[in-house]
């Protein structure tokens, strides 16, 4: 995985200089002219596998990147955050619900493309399980509508993201095992 760090600095955030020299595979850029060091690190995010009964639950994602394809809700860690906060806010302000005892499943590594900018993330997934479905109040902002899935049956090439498609293959594989 490489992202190309010329094509997202065309400019020294220093000075304005033209063409910073990118260093894509250790992902900074260094100024000649004026010294200017930035690192674009990769960024944390969470999602959730969430349970019902023996369905899990996939949003409809309501906006680009990938309008219209399938998703586990979560997002980006902001400042500060424990990634389980990142995890149970998210939840809250997507979905309207409080979420208990999300249980650790597996990470893995997402290329986010917002408004030509790519970012490199580490998604961190967790599955949690819920008692009424109901209460569910998607947030049509980003979610265009929420379905329950068999996890067996997701369609995973309607997955918007690698990292999705690599949890519910790990969920899977240890639903398999734990029966
Ligand atoms: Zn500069």
């Amino acid at each position: 995985m490489r992202i190309d760090l010329s094509k997202i600095f065309r400019y020294c955030p220093g000075c304005g200089a033209k063409g910073p020299k990118a260093h894509s595979k250790t992902k900074h850029i260094t100024c000649g002219k004026c010294g200017f060091e930035y690192y674009h690190n990769v960024a944390s995010a969470a999602g959730a596998i969430i349970e019902y009964g023996s369905k899990v639950l996939v949003t409809i994602r309501a906006n680009e990147p990938k309008a219209g394809m399938l998703d586990f809700p979560g997002g980006f860690a902001d400042y500060g955050e424990p990634i389980e906060e990142t995890l149970a806010r998210e939840i809250r302000e997507e979905l309207g619900i409080r979420i208990k005892n999300p249980r650790y499943l597996t990470s893995a590594p997402n290329i986010y493309v917002y408004k030509g900018i790519t970012y490199a993330t580490t998604d961190l997934f967790f599955a949690c399980r819920i008692d009424e479905p109901k209460k569910i109040k998607p947030d049509k902002k980003e979610i265009a509508s929420i379905e329950f899935f068999e996890p067996g049956r997701i369609p995973v090439n309607r997955l918007a993201f690698d990292s999705a498609k690599k949890a519910i293959r790990y969920y899977l594989k240890q639903r398999r095992q734990t029966r």
